[in-house]
C-alpha cells in the first residue's frame, strides 16, 4: 500500500506513474492499449469529438459564410464559444462546488474556493477567473477560430474532409492533443522565466487551489500565447472538426483539467477523468509539471514532479536557481 501525504485531501498512488503512449513506445500492444483507452472509449477525447460535430452541424456558421469577415458570423461564433464555457466550466463548478455532488471524494485539495481575499478581483476566486475566462478568453478563442475559419473558407491552408481521406481525418484528431500538449509545455516554460512570470503567467498562479474556472483565467498575453497553439492548422491543414476539437480542447477543456478533482463519479464509479493531479503539483510547486501526463516533455527535460518529498526538494531547488 502507497504511503499517503497529508499535505492532500486525496491523492493518486505515489510516485506518479507514466501513462504516457512515449512511455513504451516500441512496444506495440502499450500503443494499441493507449490506442483503447483514449480512442475507443467514452473518454473525454471521444466526448470532445462527438461534441466538436454536433457544434460544427448545428450551432457554427457554415464554412461557406465566413468567406469575408462579417459581424453576423464573428458574433455567432463568440456566442456559441461564450455558452460552451459557460455550460461547461459552470456546471462543473455547480456540480462539484455548489451543489456539492460528491463532497470531497477525489479532491486534491482541502479547501474551498477563496472568498473575501484581495488577491483576486472583486476580493473572490470564482469571479477573479470567470471575468477572465469570458473576456480575454473566449475573446482571443473566438479570434484564432474565425481566422481559421476565413482561411479554410478562401483555401489559404490546406483543407480535408473526413470523405476525401478518412485516415488522414482520424490521424489529425489523434495528433491535436499531442500537438497541444508538445506546445503548451514550451509556451508554459517560457512563461516561468521570471520576466514573463511576474508580468503575465503569475495572474493564473494565483490559483493555488483550483477549480473548473481557474483553466482559462490567464493574462491576455498568456492568452495569445497558449491559443496560438491553433495556428498549426494554418500550416498543416485542417477540417472543420478538427478546428473545434481544438478549440474545445484549449477552451473547455481547460476547465475540465483544472476541476480540483481527479474524476467525476456516479453511483460511486469514475465515469469521466478530469484533473490530473500532475497539473495539481504544478499549481502548488510552480517549477515542476509544465506540460501534461499524458506527453514525456517533462521526464525527457527533467522538471517532473512525481508527487515524492525528494521531488518537492529538487522543485524548491530549480526555483531558487531562477529567482537568484
Ligand atoms: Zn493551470
Ligand atoms: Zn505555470
Amino acid at each position: 500500500m502507497a504511503k499517503r501525504s497529508s499535505d492532500w485531501n486525496y491523492h493518486p498512488d505515489l510516485p506518479l506513474q507514466d501513462p504516457s503512449v512515449f512511455q513504451d513506445i516500441k512496444n506495440p500492444n502499450a500503443i494499441l492499449r493507449w490506442f483503447i483507452t483514449h480512442w475507443l472509449s467514452l473518454s473525454e477525447f471521444v466526448l470532445m469529438t462527438l461534441l466538436a460535430v454536433a457544434l460544427w452541424i448545428f450551432c457554427y456558421p457554415s464554412l461557406e459564410s465566413t468567406k469575408t469577415f462579417e459581424l453576423s458570423w464573428i458574433a455567432q461564433t463568440g456566442l456559441v464559444n461564450i455558452l460552451l464555457m459557460v455550460c461547461i466550466a459552470g456546471c462543473l463548478h455547480s456540480y462539484f462546488y455548489i451543489w456539492r455532488g460528491q463532497n470531497k471524494t477525489l479532491k486534491f485539495d482541502e479547501r474551498e474556493p477563496a472568498r473575501n481575499n484581495r488577491v483576486f478581483l472583486f476580493s473572490d476566486q470564482v469571479k477573479d477567473n470567470m471575468f477572465w475566462s469570458l473576456t480575454s478568453g473566449v475573446f482571443q478563442l473566438t479570434a484564432y477560430q474565425c481566422v481559421t475559419f476565413w482561411l479554410m473558407a478562401n483555401e489559404h491552408m490546406p483543407v480535408f474532409t473526413f470523405t476525401n481521406n478518412p485516415i488522414v481525418f482520424f490521424l489529425g484528431l489523434v495528433l491535436i492533443p499531442i500537438w497541444s500538449a508538445f506546445h503548451f509545455y514550451w509556451v508554459h516554460r517560457f512563461l516561468h522565466q521570471p520576466f514573463m512570470y511576474k508580468r503575465f503567467h503569475s495572474l493564473h498562479h494565483k490559483n493555488i487551489n483550483i477549480g473548473p474556472w481557474s483553466g482559462l483565467a490567464m493574462h491576455p498575453v498568456e492568452h495569445f500565447l497558449y491559443f496560438s497553439s491553433l495556428c498549426i492548422h494554418w500550416l498543416v491543414g485542417a477540417s472543420s472538426v478538427h478546428l473545434i476539437f481544438h478549440v474545445i480542447w484549449l477552451g473547455p477543456g481547460a476547465a475540465m483539467s483544472h476541476t480540483g478533482y481527479e474524476s467525476l463519479l456516479i453511483k460511486d464509479k469514475r465515469r469521466l477523468s478530469l484533473g490530473t493531479f500532475y497539473h495539481q503539483l504544478h499549481h502548488r510547486f510552480f517549477e515542476c509539471n509544465y506540460g501534461n501526463q499524458e506527453m514525456p516533455w517533462d521526464r525527457w527535460f527533467g522538471t517532473f514532479h512525481d508527487g515524492s518529498d525528494a521531488a518537492t526538494q529538487a522543485t524548491r531547488a530549480r526555483k531558487k536557481t531562477m529567482y537568484s
